[in-house]
């Protein structure tokens, strides 16, 4: 077996203790993975005087694969979110959020497991916008899709249901009014569709989506979707499955951009919709990270839940081919999570980080 090399971004707040956490839960369920530790985040300012060091860069270049942890963001001014800069600068244009029900966990549904895959750099987010008039009495934004965009997203989405024996994709749009568009999109998936006969196809209207979704979620298996309404929808899944506490998350890239970044974090990287550039070996470039934030008010405390970043370590274990692994570190999380001893206190439990964790290696069997 390989033993890829991982570029780890401990991040802020609660981020090196559910880093050290996971750290220890993978090496337990039998990960083979190195470590380069980088720095990126509040931390990254006060070491290297920048939110996104050039090293921290170079390093995911390098190896193609991050696991982070959540990162500081000032609200109103400051520097702009590394996470959105690390997503542009690689060209990350699928953002894949596993929604599945844990025993434990309060939710309302019992039978949730579906799968947002929500494209990540065109639509609404391409950053087009602009006031109409002197006085900024009206403004516009723009949406950019691209059949380019729509069509490695699609395929992705293909690709993931194929590689995880899932029967359905889903492609949700609003092309009954961006008949243009939308209209590309869902013209597009009906294209990719027909090369994957062995996997189930259908479509939906976004607010059709949301009531089916909060009515009947295990309708749903792989849903693919546009930037704007992934967002939502994403949210909305995790909602289903008690909150984004405990979800993880990949942003999936075909390859590191060649492109530069400036010492205050700003990326040039390839536009919407253009070929990502050449990497070297051409590898793919995936990173993955927990959905919260660095949850500030309980950070150095040692009660943080490590869930999500565990579950998106799972996720990483899956694309570097260490399904075994993977599915070992899934079982000790659900058999930690259903024991109500050893739950962390936001599911409202007593246990400390360090206690669950021991209880996900204890489980693992
Ligand atoms: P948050 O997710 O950090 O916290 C919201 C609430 O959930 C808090 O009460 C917190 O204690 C709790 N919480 C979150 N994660 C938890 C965990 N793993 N275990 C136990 N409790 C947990 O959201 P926020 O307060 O809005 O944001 C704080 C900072 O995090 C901001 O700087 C924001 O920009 C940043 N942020 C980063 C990311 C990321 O890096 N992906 C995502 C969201 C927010």
């Amino acid at each position: 077996m390989t033993r890829p090399t991982v570029s780890l971004i401990e991040g802020d707040g609660i981020g090196p203790e559910i880093t050290a956490a996971t750290v220890r839960a993978i090496d337990a369920a039998g990960g083979q993975l190195d470590w380069d530790r980088v720095d990126a985040g509040a931390s990254a300012v006060t070491r290297h005087g920048d939110p996104l060091p050039a090293a921290t860069i170079e390093s995911i270049k390098r190896t193609g694969l991050a696991l982070k942890a959540p990162l500081a963001t000032p609200s109103g001014g400051g520097y702009r979110s590394v996470n959105v800069t690390l997503r542009q600068h690689f060209d990350l244009y699928a953002n894949v959020r596993p929604a599945r029900t844990l025993a434990g966990v309060p939710s309302r549904f019992t039978n949730v497991d579906l799968v947002i895959v929500r494209e990540n750099t065109e639509d609404l987010y391409a950053g087009i916008e602009h006031y109409i008039d002197p006085r900024r009495t009206a403004a516009e934004s723009i949406a950019i899709i691209t059949r380019f965009g729509s069509e490695r997203v699609i395929v992705y989405a293909f690709e993931y249901a194929r590689r995880h024996g899932r029967r359905k994709v889903t492609l949700v749009h609003k092309a009954n009014i961006l008949k243009m568009s939308n209209g590309l999109f869902l013209d597009t998936g009906r294209e990719v569709a027909k090369r994957y006969p062995d996997i189930e196809f259908d479509d939906m209207i976004v607010d059709a989506t949301a009531m089916k979704l909060v009515i009947a979620p295990e309708r749903f298996d792989v849903i693919v979707t546009m930037n704007l309404f992934g967002d939502i929808l994403s949210d909305l899944a995790a909602g289903l499955i008690g909150g984004l506490g405990v979800a993880p998350a990949a942003n999936i890239g075909d390859a590191p951009v060649a492109s530069s970044i400036t010492a205050s974090g700003t990326a040039s990287g390839a536009p919407s919709g253009a070929p990502s550039g050449a990497a070297p070996g051409g590898r793919a470039c995936a990173m993955f990270e927990a959905v919260h934030g660095t949850a500030p008010d309980i950070a150095g405390k040692g009660i943080a839940n490590p869930t999500g970043l565990m579950l998106s370590a799972a996720m990483l274990l899956d694309h570097v081919d260490q399904g075994a692994a993977a599915g070992r570190l899934r079982a000790g999380v659900m058999a930690a999570l259903a024991n109500a001893e050893t739950r962390t206190g936001d599911l409202g439990g007593k246990a400390s980080t360090a206690q669950y964790t021991d209880a996900v290696i204890r489980e693992m069997g």
